[in-house]
């Protein structure tokens, strides 16, 4: 059996915020929470979020109260509401207009970071609020028009929802769904050397999206076929984790190899070897590194290394 379960939640899991969804459509509420004096503001500027303490190597994520987040609002960018957070509503604001955000703010107070450079060191809940509110502000900033028929469309439902002006389509937020999966075959697993790495000894497991009109046991056993040319049996569904970089969720499998021959596809991966599980724990003595303990990667690993 294949099937380990996960030993711990994924980064960007386990937000801290209730997403109160039937409170978006209530109107008068969410006009109320705007003006409220307690009310939270996760500001977004062109995709990176508002953090504290960076420099100090201990991020946080830094929240502003409703007169701190005044001039962020009035810069007219869009907003929405995330839900609440220890009873307080929690919105995200993008700022991506300014050319410089931080004179908005009524004092310095911290800096705009990529979450994705620092999650590993932000407290678990603030990393996934951050996700949250960056996954969500990508999208409203990037379909202001519609699809169907290229009018302009108007946000809806505290800005979860955008509906076309002209034709009426209503637009939702996405997730695309990937695929990530640590094949398996005996003592050993297979990892590959991305094209896409920039550190020029790591090996991870292989990914993919899923495409239109496939299920996810066939998106890994294709992905695997086209990027290594091995075979796949048996998908077992490990865990999932929220990438909104824009806007995907990894979806975490591990897979039995029917196949030992490797043949990758150099246009996605430099490199794929077996490897056993010796292999993984002596990485560093051996030359290679392994993804950051953070991501899905490392999970789906280690669990295999340690379930045996
Ligand atoms: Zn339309």
């Amino acid at each position: 059996m294949l099937s380990y379960p996960a030993s711990r939640p994924n980064a960007y899991t386990g937000s801290p915020i209730d997403r109160a969804a039937l409170k978006r459509d209530d109107a008068a509420w969410i006009a109320d929470a705007l003006a409220g004096p307690d009310t939270l503001f996760a500001p977004v500027w062109r995709s990176k979020s508002l953090m504290k303490g960076v420099a100090e190597g201990r991020p946080e994520a830094l929240l502003l109260t409703g007169a701190a987040a005044g001039a962020f609002r009035m810069a007219g960018g869009p907003w929405a509401f995330l839900g609440l957070w220890q009873e307080k509503p929690v919105f995200a604001v993008d700022c991506s207009e300014a050319e410089d955000p931080l004179p908005l703010l009524s004092e310095a107070q911290g800096e705009f970071a990529d979450l994705r450079q620092v999650a590993g060191l932000l407290p678990a809940g603030d990393a996934a609020v951050l996700a949250h509110a960056r996954g969500l502000m990508h999208w409203r900033v990037r379909h202001r028009f519609c699809g169907v028929c290229g009018g302009s469309c108007e946000p809806r439902s505290a800005g979860n929802v955008m509906s076309c002006t002209q034709c009426g389509t209503q637009h939702f937020p996405r997730t695309d769904p990937a695929v990530i999966m640590l094949v398996v075959r005996g003592d050993k697993c297979l990892l590959g050397h991305s094209q896409r790495f920039p550190n020029t000894t790591m090996y991870s497991t292989l990914a993919g999206f899923v495409e239109p009109g496939e299920s996810l046991e066939e998106a890994v056993r294709r992905e695997v076929m086209e990027e290594a040319g091995v075979s796949v049996g048996g998908v077992y569904y490990h865990s999932s984790q929220p990438w909104p970089f824009p806007a995907s969720i990894m979806l975490g499998f591990h897979a039995e190899g029917l196949s030992d021959e490797i043949t990758i596809d150099a246009t996605e991966l430099r490199d794929a070897r077996w490897f056993s599980r010796d292999d993984i724990r002596r990485a560093g003595e051996l030359g290679f590194s392994l993804p950051r303990p953070d991501s899905i990667a490392r999970r789906l690993i280690v669990d295999w290394l340690e379930g045996a």
